[in-house]
Protein backbone atom coordinates (compact mmCIF):
# COMPACT_ATOMS: atom_id res chain seq x y z
CA UNK A 1 0.00 0.00 0.00
CA UNK A 2 1.28 3.38 -0.55
CA UNK A 3 3.13 4.77 2.18
CA UNK A 4 5.20 7.73 3.61
CA UNK A 5 8.96 7.95 2.46
CA UNK A 6 11.13 8.71 4.76
CA UNK A 7 12.03 12.04 4.06
CA UNK A 8 8.93 13.50 3.76
CA UNK A 9 8.21 11.76 7.27
CA UNK A 10 11.28 14.58 8.27
CA UNK A 11 9.57 17.44 6.35
CA UNK A 12 6.43 17.07 8.23
CA UNK A 13 8.45 16.93 11.50
CA UNK A 14 10.23 19.91 10.57
CA UNK A 15 7.14 21.71 8.97
CA UNK A 16 5.05 20.69 12.44
CA UNK A 17 7.86 21.96 14.75
CA UNK A 18 8.03 25.60 12.80
CA UNK A 19 4.29 26.41 12.03
CA UNK A 20 2.84 24.40 15.40
CA UNK A 21 0.28 22.26 13.53
CA UNK A 22 -0.59 18.81 14.21
CA UNK A 23 -0.02 15.61 12.94
CA UNK A 24 -3.30 15.78 10.74
CA UNK A 25 -2.58 18.80 9.63
CA UNK A 26 0.44 17.65 7.16
CA UNK A 27 -0.25 15.44 5.04
CA UNK A 28 1.60 12.87 2.86
CA UNK A 29 -0.38 10.13 1.62
CA UNK A 30 -3.88 10.38 0.12
CA UNK A 31 -7.15 9.73 2.05
CA UNK A 32 -10.04 8.08 -0.13
CA UNK A 33 -10.93 11.14 -2.10
CA UNK A 34 -7.47 11.34 -3.37
CA UNK A 35 -7.01 7.22 -4.45
CA UNK A 36 -10.12 7.73 -6.41
CA UNK A 37 -8.20 10.38 -8.90
CA UNK A 38 -4.69 9.46 -8.27
CA UNK A 39 -1.85 12.17 -8.64
CA UNK A 40 1.16 12.32 -5.86
CA UNK A 41 -0.37 11.61 -3.19
CA UNK A 42 -0.62 7.93 -4.30
CA UNK A 43 2.28 5.38 -5.46
CA UNK A 44 2.58 2.96 -7.85
CA UNK A 45 0.27 0.29 -6.21
CA UNK A 46 -2.97 2.68 -6.18
CA UNK A 47 -1.82 4.04 -9.63
CA UNK A 48 -1.87 0.29 -11.02
CA UNK A 49 -5.10 -0.60 -9.23
CA UNK A 50 -7.06 2.52 -10.56
CA UNK A 51 -5.96 2.28 -14.07
CA UNK A 52 -3.53 4.67 -13.90
CA UNK A 53 -0.01 3.55 -14.44
CA UNK A 54 0.81 1.24 -17.20
CA UNK A 55 4.20 -0.26 -17.22
CA UNK A 56 6.77 -0.56 -17.80
CA UNK A 57 8.23 2.71 -17.11
CA UNK A 58 10.04 3.55 -20.68
CA UNK A 59 6.74 2.78 -22.32
CA UNK A 60 3.78 4.99 -22.56
CA UNK A 61 5.83 8.38 -21.49
CA UNK A 62 3.55 11.58 -22.00
CA UNK A 63 0.53 9.17 -22.60
CA UNK A 64 -2.64 10.53 -21.60
CA UNK A 65 -3.62 7.26 -20.15
CA UNK A 66 -1.51 7.46 -17.41
CA UNK A 67 -2.10 9.58 -14.59
CA UNK A 68 -0.77 12.88 -14.35
CA UNK A 69 1.63 12.00 -11.49
CA UNK A 70 3.54 9.38 -13.69
CA UNK A 71 3.26 10.56 -17.15
CA UNK A 72 6.90 12.40 -17.17
CA UNK A 73 9.64 9.82 -17.95
CA UNK A 74 11.44 11.08 -14.64
CA UNK A 75 8.41 10.60 -12.68
CA UNK A 76 8.11 6.91 -13.98
CA UNK A 77 11.83 5.87 -13.33
CA UNK A 78 11.12 6.96 -9.71
CA UNK A 79 7.49 5.62 -9.28
CA UNK A 80 7.33 3.37 -5.91
CA UNK A 81 5.00 2.77 -3.46
CA UNK A 82 5.79 6.03 -2.26
CA UNK A 83 3.70 8.87 -2.29
CA UNK A 84 5.40 12.08 -3.50
CA UNK A 85 3.42 14.98 -2.02
CA UNK A 86 2.06 16.80 0.83
CA UNK A 87 -0.14 18.79 2.03
CA UNK A 88 -0.27 21.68 4.80
CA UNK A 89 -3.23 23.04 6.40
CA UNK A 90 -3.85 26.85 6.87
CA UNK A 91 -4.41 27.02 10.57
CA UNK A 92 -1.04 27.68 12.02
CA UNK A 93 -0.51 28.01 15.83
CA UNK A 94 2.63 29.39 14.93
CA UNK A 95 1.77 33.08 13.33
CA UNK A 96 -1.75 32.05 12.19
CA UNK A 97 -3.53 31.78 8.70
CA UNK A 98 -1.78 35.36 7.60
CA UNK A 99 1.76 33.63 8.21
CA UNK A 100 0.70 30.43 6.16
CA UNK A 101 -0.50 33.45 3.49
CA UNK A 102 2.99 35.07 3.31
CA UNK A 103 4.85 31.35 2.99
CA UNK A 104 2.11 30.90 0.09
CA UNK A 105 3.49 33.70 -1.32
CA UNK A 106 7.14 33.29 -0.75
CA UNK A 107 6.92 29.93 -2.06
CA UNK A 108 5.58 31.07 -4.94
CA UNK A 109 8.12 33.73 -5.85
CA UNK A 110 10.27 31.05 -4.98
CA UNK A 111 9.36 28.91 -7.76
CA UNK A 112 8.99 31.81 -10.05
CA UNK A 113 12.69 33.40 -9.37
CA UNK A 114 14.98 30.82 -7.95
CA UNK A 115 13.81 27.62 -9.48
CA UNK A 116 17.30 26.46 -8.97
CA UNK A 117 16.55 26.85 -4.47
CA UNK A 118 13.80 23.79 -5.04
CA UNK A 119 14.64 21.66 -7.56
CA UNK A 120 13.04 18.78 -6.19
CA UNK A 121 9.73 20.97 -6.25
CA UNK A 122 7.58 20.00 -9.39
CA UNK A 123 4.65 21.79 -8.46
CA UNK A 124 2.08 23.90 -5.94
CA UNK A 125 -1.28 24.16 -5.74
CA UNK A 126 -1.71 27.25 -3.75
CA UNK A 127 -3.89 30.40 -3.03
CA UNK A 128 -1.91 33.55 -2.61
CA UNK A 129 -4.78 36.09 -1.06
CA UNK A 130 -6.89 33.52 0.91
CA UNK A 131 -9.61 32.92 -1.29
CA UNK A 132 -8.43 32.35 -5.03
CA UNK A 133 -7.18 28.82 -6.01
CA UNK A 134 -4.01 28.63 -8.59
CA UNK A 135 -1.68 25.99 -9.41
CA UNK A 136 1.97 26.60 -10.47
CA UNK A 137 3.94 24.27 -12.21
CA UNK A 138 7.66 23.64 -13.27
CA UNK A 139 6.39 21.50 -15.80
CA UNK A 140 4.66 24.24 -17.83
CA UNK A 141 6.00 27.84 -16.43
CA UNK A 142 5.38 29.88 -19.36
CA UNK A 143 1.35 29.37 -18.32
CA UNK A 144 2.25 31.00 -15.23
CA UNK A 145 -0.42 30.76 -12.37
CA UNK A 146 -3.26 28.37 -13.67
CA UNK A 147 -6.39 27.96 -11.88
CA UNK A 148 -6.97 25.29 -9.78
CA UNK A 149 -9.59 22.76 -8.23
CA UNK A 150 -8.19 21.54 -5.01
CA UNK A 151 -9.38 23.20 -2.13
CA UNK A 152 -6.08 25.81 -1.55
CA UNK A 153 -8.18 27.87 0.75
CA UNK A 154 -7.61 25.56 3.51
CA UNK A 155 -4.72 23.92 2.83
CA UNK A 156 -1.69 23.99 0.37
CA UNK A 157 -0.16 21.35 -2.00
CA UNK A 158 3.53 20.12 -2.43
CA UNK A 159 4.37 17.61 -5.32
CA UNK A 160 7.99 16.49 -5.26
CA UNK A 161 9.00 14.78 -8.69
CA UNK A 162 9.07 10.97 -7.93
CA UNK A 163 12.25 10.42 -9.00
CA UNK A 164 14.08 12.67 -6.10
CA UNK A 165 12.89 10.68 -3.09
CA UNK A 166 16.05 10.66 -1.23
CA UNK A 167 17.89 13.19 -2.33
CA UNK A 168 15.67 16.23 -2.32
CA UNK A 169 17.03 17.69 1.11
CA UNK A 170 17.90 21.24 -0.06
CA UNK A 171 15.12 21.54 -1.45
CA UNK A 172 12.86 20.02 1.44
CA UNK A 173 14.78 22.55 4.13
CA UNK A 174 14.08 25.19 1.99
CA UNK A 175 10.71 25.28 2.06
CA UNK A 176 11.11 24.48 5.62
CA UNK A 177 13.21 28.04 5.84
CA UNK A 178 10.67 29.71 4.01
CA UNK A 179 8.17 28.35 6.63
CA UNK A 180 10.55 30.09 9.29
CA UNK A 181 11.02 33.36 7.66
CA UNK A 182 6.77 33.40 7.22
CA UNK A 183 6.02 32.95 10.59
CA UNK A 184 8.84 35.36 11.93
CA UNK A 185 7.73 37.72 9.54
CA UNK A 186 11.24 38.38 7.95
CA UNK A 187 12.94 37.80 4.57
CA UNK A 188 14.11 35.07 3.74
CA UNK A 189 18.23 35.27 2.84
CA UNK A 190 19.29 33.70 -0.39
CA UNK A 191 19.53 29.94 -0.54
CA UNK A 192 22.96 28.92 0.97
CA UNK A 193 21.94 25.42 1.35
CA UNK A 194 22.25 24.37 -1.96
CA UNK A 195 26.21 25.50 -2.19
CA UNK A 196 26.54 26.28 -5.62
CA UNK A 197 29.51 27.82 -6.85
CA UNK A 198 29.97 31.27 -8.61
CA UNK A 199 31.01 29.24 -11.72
CA UNK A 200 28.05 26.38 -11.21
CA UNK A 201 25.55 29.75 -10.75
CA UNK A 202 26.81 31.00 -14.19
CA UNK A 203 26.75 27.96 -15.83
CA UNK A 204 23.18 27.49 -14.64
CA UNK A 205 22.14 30.87 -15.89
CA UNK A 206 23.58 30.14 -19.19
CA UNK A 207 21.97 27.16 -19.98
CA UNK A 208 18.80 28.27 -18.66
CA UNK A 209 18.81 31.38 -21.64
CA UNK A 210 20.04 29.06 -24.17
CA UNK A 211 16.84 26.44 -23.13
CA UNK A 212 14.31 29.32 -22.90
CA UNK A 213 15.59 30.06 -26.63
CA UNK A 214 15.20 26.94 -27.84
CA UNK A 215 11.50 26.26 -26.24
CA UNK A 216 10.80 29.49 -27.59
CA UNK A 217 12.35 28.11 -31.52
CA UNK A 218 15.21 30.42 -31.85
CA UNK A 219 17.90 27.36 -31.60
CA UNK A 220 20.42 29.78 -32.50
CA UNK A 221 21.36 31.70 -29.13
CA UNK A 222 25.24 31.06 -28.61
CA UNK A 223 26.21 30.12 -25.37
CA UNK A 224 29.00 31.85 -23.95
CA UNK A 225 31.57 30.06 -22.05
CA UNK A 226 33.76 31.90 -19.64
CA UNK A 227 33.48 35.37 -21.95
CA UNK A 228 33.73 33.41 -25.36
CA UNK A 229 30.91 32.13 -27.69
CA UNK A 230 31.95 28.16 -28.67
CA UNK A 231 30.99 26.22 -31.19
CA UNK A 232 28.24 23.50 -30.64
CA UNK A 233 30.61 20.32 -30.35
CA UNK A 234 28.97 17.03 -31.73
CA UNK A 235 29.02 14.35 -29.44
CA UNK A 236 26.72 11.29 -28.87
CA UNK A 237 26.63 7.83 -27.59
CA UNK A 238 28.39 7.60 -24.13
CA UNK A 239 27.82 11.14 -23.34
CA UNK A 240 23.60 10.91 -23.64
CA UNK A 241 24.10 8.19 -21.11
CA UNK A 242 25.92 10.51 -19.07
CA UNK A 243 23.29 12.54 -18.93
CA UNK A 244 20.76 9.99 -18.69
CA UNK A 245 22.25 8.90 -15.53
CA UNK A 246 22.43 12.80 -14.21
CA UNK A 247 19.05 13.57 -14.85
CA UNK A 248 17.18 10.24 -13.75
CA UNK A 249 16.10 9.12 -17.27
CA UNK A 250 17.42 5.82 -18.48
CA UNK A 251 19.31 4.90 -21.96
CA UNK A 252 16.55 3.74 -22.99
CA UNK A 253 13.82 6.09 -22.66
CA UNK A 254 16.02 8.93 -24.00
CA UNK A 255 16.58 6.72 -26.94
CA UNK A 256 12.81 6.87 -27.28
CA UNK A 257 12.73 10.33 -27.02
CA UNK A 258 15.62 10.77 -30.18
CA UNK A 259 13.33 8.14 -32.34
CA UNK A 260 10.39 9.58 -31.37
CA UNK A 261 12.11 13.10 -32.21
CA UNK A 262 12.60 11.26 -35.70
CA UNK A 263 10.03 9.99 -36.40
CA UNK A 264 8.13 13.28 -36.33
CA UNK A 265 5.78 12.19 -33.25
CA UNK A 266 5.54 16.34 -32.80
CA UNK A 267 3.38 16.77 -29.87
CA UNK A 268 4.07 13.57 -27.43
CA UNK A 269 8.09 14.66 -28.51
CA UNK A 270 7.18 17.97 -27.18
CA UNK A 271 6.28 17.01 -23.54
CA UNK A 272 9.11 14.60 -23.67
CA UNK A 273 11.59 17.51 -24.30
CA UNK A 274 9.85 19.51 -21.72
CA UNK A 275 10.59 16.84 -19.12
CA UNK A 276 14.00 16.55 -20.08
CA UNK A 277 15.06 20.32 -20.09
CA UNK A 278 13.60 20.43 -16.77
CA UNK A 279 15.51 17.27 -15.90
CA UNK A 280 18.47 18.96 -16.74
CA UNK A 281 18.25 22.27 -15.53
CA UNK A 282 17.32 20.69 -11.87
CA UNK A 283 20.43 18.29 -12.06
CA UNK A 284 22.95 21.02 -12.65
CA UNK A 285 23.78 22.34 -9.64
CA UNK A 286 24.02 18.88 -8.19
CA UNK A 287 26.98 18.74 -10.85
CA UNK A 288 30.11 18.09 -8.59
CA UNK A 289 31.86 15.40 -9.34
CA UNK A 290 33.32 17.54 -12.33
CA UNK A 291 32.69 14.72 -14.97
CA UNK A 292 30.31 16.60 -16.45
CA UNK A 293 30.93 20.02 -18.32
CA UNK A 294 28.73 22.50 -20.05
CA UNK A 295 29.98 21.60 -23.28
CA UNK A 296 28.09 18.13 -22.59
CA UNK A 297 25.36 19.03 -21.45
CA UNK A 298 25.09 21.57 -24.57
CA UNK A 299 26.16 18.52 -27.05
CA UNK A 300 23.34 15.98 -26.21
CA UNK A 301 20.69 18.67 -26.06
CA UNK A 302 22.17 19.81 -29.74
CA UNK A 303 22.12 15.88 -30.38
CA UNK A 304 18.73 14.69 -28.92
CA UNK A 305 16.97 17.90 -29.82
CA UNK A 306 17.91 19.82 -32.47
CA UNK A 307 19.44 17.10 -34.97
CA UNK A 308 16.88 14.96 -33.79
CA UNK A 309 13.91 17.13 -34.24
CA UNK A 310 15.64 18.08 -37.78
CA UNK A 311 15.71 14.72 -39.08
ZN1 LIG B 1 -2.64 17.52 -1.80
Amino acid sequence: MSSAPADLLQFRADARTVTGLGAADVGIVGDGAHQKTGGYHEGKDVLVTIGRYHAPATANVGSGGEDYSARQARDRNGLTNSASASDVGSQWPHGGRAAWLRWNNLLYAEMRDHQDRLPALRAINVSLDGKTKKRFDQLRRDDGLIASTDTVDTHTHLELWRDTEGNRKITLDRIVTLMRAAVTGTTPTAGTEDDMTPEQDERLKNIDTWLRGFIQGDAQIPLQNQGKTSNWPNKTGAKIDQIATKVGIDPAGLGQIEAAAKAGAGEAFAEQRQALIDGIVAALPQDKDGTLGIADVRAVLVDVLLHGAAA
